[in-house]
């Protein structure tokens, strides 16, 4: 008898690999591809946006001895610390404005000084930061502003390319995050004094690994035959769901990262990989903003639900805040392990990932904390049908009611 799998929606909206894109010509180089849609000279890659940070603050570091510290939200991806401290560097957290994503710009100003090299606006879920903010306060220390566009790839603000408004600007090339070689970072600068050390410093930290790239091309073929309603349950449900029943969060939530992640040169396979996909992105971020937008009141109009929205950015999954933390964690009680793609963005605060230890500025984050209590994510994927939307609406409103 066949195994016939059930259906399951992944968290985020990442652009699905077709067959076609696995072999065949390869209409440009995906670096040139990736420039001209984001309105630069030139695109850098790397093996992951955890790496194209590396780089960026290595580079930076060589420019600005004296200034060893790292402004950064203290709600973020957890490799973001570990990518400061790669780079031989202190992450310095400064907490978010109350019930936001982004940095407070006063707890900026007070955390930024002649010690700071870079502040890094971040872009959570394809809604964008206030670059002009944060460029602000650096300028006014003379600090650089390497822009966080990892969630964020095609997002834009004021008509520019979101990640092009700072010195420095990375994208992640990662599974699910949008336009996917499994793992993988693009990197951008404006100024050719700068693209030139980010070239010389990749030269030098990330090298041609062989066992590395061989590992990721097996990946990237796993990815491309199960990221499809029918594949994630195995790929992705069936850990998740395990992860979950153990009440192990950052298993779930796929948060178990290494100080000692990689760093090496990407393949040219996987570079034609995504070279030959990436036609397709514009239309595909096109398809999700529409679905996006469609769906945005529905979850809006539930009673003390925020959603967040924006002009410009993109929609790999709805970011909503509730209540409190009770009804945040009620909800994704009945949820987190349906087949919906309902799921957290990041665990915690970054004070509050054991493996990360102390970090500058971590005593007194209680907005980072709060968002990350009160936040989850509903799947923007075209596979998540409007039947399942609209239960995943009902599931919440029922919640939040109840309570
Ligand atoms: C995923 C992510 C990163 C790291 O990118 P990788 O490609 O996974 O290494 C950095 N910052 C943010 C905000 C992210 O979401």
């Amino acid at each position: 008898m066949w195994f016939r799998p059930e259906r399951e929606a992944p968290p985020t909206a990442g652009l699905p690999l077709g067959l076609a894109d696995l072999g065949g010509a390869v209409p440009a180089p995906l670096t040139a591809l990736a420039a001209q849609w984001l309105g630069m000279d030139e695109a850098q890659l790397e093996c992951s946006g955890t790496a194209a940070l590396t780089v960026a603050l290595t580079a930076l570091a060589g420019h600005a001895r004296t200034r060893r510290e790292v402004a950064i939200p203290a709600f973020t991806c957890p490799l973001v610390p570990l990518a400061i401290r790669r780079a031989g560097l202190e992450p310095r957290l400064v907490d978010l404005r109350a019930g936001h994503f982004d940095m407070d710009p006063d707890r900026l100003a007070e955390a930024c000084s002649e010690r700071t090299l870079a502040v890094v606006p971040t872009h959570l879920g394809g809604r964008t930061a206030n670059v002009a903010m944060a460029s602000a306060v650096a300028r006014s220390v003379g600090a650089y502003v390497v822009e966080d566009a990892a969630q964020a790839l095609g997002a834009r603000i004021d008509d520019r390319a979101a990640g092009t408004h700072g010195d420095v600007g990375f994208f992640s090339l990662a599974a699910g995050k949008g336009l996917s070689i499994f793992e993988g970072g693009l990197l951008v600068a404006g100024d050719p004094v700068l693209r030139d050390s980010l070239r010389r410093t990749a030269r030098r930290i990330a090298r041609w690994q062989p066992g590395w790239e061989l590992r990721r091309t097996l990946e990237l073929a796993g990815y491309a035959a199960l990221y499809r309603p029918r594949g994630l349950g195995m790929a992705y449900g069936h850990p998740l769901r395990r992860a979950l029943r153990r009440g192990d969060m950052l298993g779930a939530a796929g948060e178990y990262f290494d100080a000692d992640f990689p760093l090496h040169r990407v393949g040219r396979w996987r570079r034609a990989v995504g070279a030959r996909a990436f036609h397709r992105l514009p239309d595909f971020i096109s398809r999700t903003t529409a679905q996006a937008r469609a769906r945005l009141p529905a979850l809006a109009s539930i009673p003390g639900v925020h959603v967040f929205s924006d002009e410009g950015g993109t929609w790999p999954y709805l970011m909503l805040r509730l209540p409190d933390e009770a009804t945040r964690d009620a909800v994704l009680h009945r949820l987190w392990a349906s087949r919906h793609g309902v799921a957290r963005m990041f665990v915690h605060a970054l004070p509050d990932y054991p493996y990360l230890g102390t970090m500058a500025g971590g005593e007194n984050v209680p907005h980072a904390r709060d968002f990350a209590a009160r936040t989850l994510t509903v799947t923007n994927s075209p596979w998540l049908d409007d039947a399942s939307f609209e239960h995943v609406c009902a599931v919440i409103e029922a919640t939040v009611v109840s309570r």
